[in-house]
């Protein structure tokens, strides 16, 4: 987005990418259909120690700009739910759309380019495997951490603190949670058993699906609260939101009372949890023997259940990563650095973190774009 907004106002512009083909993380993305904006992409969205940062680059360049850019195209897309845009057809095509942008804006790209050391000289020197690039400007679009299998590389991070930056500590964001003992027995057991829910941690609360898995909980749900989530915290989960548990086991105390707590649960939860749950902590009784106390001891457990991550899958399974390039040393307007001239920091790379659901897409061309007009 910033090579293309650079070169759209004469720029020449050379693309530096040492992956054998560009945009690996879009093609992978959404399942393949690229989850490409979220229609509600404000700014209060974003986490970053500076909250303020990202105000002017989503104010300048919002979601319905990339999806003008989009139906310019014809590429077919939906909204899947929460105001998540989705391809009809695949990832593919917005990669495509880059390119062809790209192209018409006379941007150059290299790939299979590894940049070895970038030096300040008249403008920056840039020494790559491919031999050295004298530049005016430069706008380092690494990404962070997530995924390094994929080529993800500290390289933005060295770069920032190269040139007097600083960096905001990272960690994976987007993450499954792990668990150990018994409560990864539970997990294991129950792998592949998926619950709506809400979770909770440090404030932040979604509803969306659980997932059980070998390594502890995953889902839509526990992704988005991972990247609030920090060692030695808890989550909190409500199994059955917006439904009065308490009131429905009175009530169905008083109409089945020769029914098992089992039965009536598994009316309302997955069978499999629910009988994990009544071997471990849930009374295994009719439901006439089940006192008040019990009630609430059950209607407490599922509407209130806690989990004591003991960590998280990192970065090799997470979306984004948290942290990076302090947003206090860029310019919020150039997303350039502090006393720099001449040095962008855009996308992932920068101390901006959004949810689940096209947010960090929409950070990434906003960011690019801004950069762009000025690069
Ligand atoms: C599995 C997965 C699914 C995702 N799905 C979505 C989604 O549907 N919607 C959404 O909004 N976000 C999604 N994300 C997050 C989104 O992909 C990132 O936030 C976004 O790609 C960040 O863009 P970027 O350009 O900053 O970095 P990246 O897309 O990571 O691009 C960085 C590029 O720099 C290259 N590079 C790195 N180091 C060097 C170096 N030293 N020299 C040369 N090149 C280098 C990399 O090869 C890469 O091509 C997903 C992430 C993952 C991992």
């Amino acid at each position: 987005m910033c090579a293309i907004e650079a070169g759209k106002r004469g720029r020449r512009v050379l693309v530096l990418e040492h992956a054998n083909k560009v945009g690996n993380k879009i093609l992978i993305s959404g399942g393949g259909r690229c989850n490409f904006t979220n229609l509600y992409a404000t700014p209060d969205s974003y986490q970053s120690q500076n909250k303020s940062f990202c105000v002017s680059a989503l104010t300048r360049y919002a979601p319905r700009e990339f999806v003008a850019l989009v139906e310019k195209r014809h590429i077919a897309y939906h909204e899947k739910k929460l105001g998540q845009l989705f391809c009809d057809g695949s990832a593919n095509e917005i990669v495509r759309m880059l390119m062809d942008e790209a192209e018409a804006a006379k941007v150059t790209i290299r790939l299979r380019c590894n940049v070895t050391s970038i030096r300040r000289a008249d403008g920056f020197l840039i020494e790559t495997d491919l031999g050295f690039v004298a530049a005016d400007s430069l706008a380092i679009a690494t990404g962070g951490l997530s995924i390094p299998q994929m080529g993800a590389t500290g390289f933005a991070y060295a770069v920032a603190r190269q040139f007097g930056l600083n960096v905001v500590a990272t960690r994976p964001g987007l993450v499954p949670l792990t668990s150990s003992g018994q409560a990864l027995e539970f997990c294991r057991r129950l792998a592949g058993v998926s619950i709506p829910c809400t979770a909770n941690c440090k404030g932040a609360s979604f509803t969306e699906n659980l997932l059980l898995t070998h390594k502890g909980v995953s889902g839509p749900a526990i992704l988005q609260v991972s990247s609030f989530w920090q060692e030695g915290e808890h989550v909190q989960i409500d199994l059955l939101p917006g439904f009065d548990l308490l009131t429905h086991l009175k009530e169905r105390q008083a109409a089945r009372p020769k029914a098992n707590l089992q039965t009536i649960l598994s009316a309302l939860l997955p069978r499999r949890f629910v009988e994990a749950m009544c071997e471990t902590s849930l009374p295994n009784l009719d439901m006439a023997q089940v006192s008040i106390k019990d009630i609430s001891a059950v209607a407490h457990a599922l509407k209130d259940w806690t989990i004591h991550p003991n960590g998280t899958e990192g970065y090799r399974k997470a979306e984004v990563t948290l942290g990076g390039v302090d947003t206090n040393d860029l310019s919020s307007k150039t997303m350039g650095g502090v006393g720099i001239p001449g040095l962008f920091f855009i996308g992932e790379a920068v101390d901006v973190t959004g949810p689940l659901g096209g947010y960090n897409f929409q950070w990434a061309w906003a960011s690019g774009y801004c950069a762009g007009q000025y690069a």
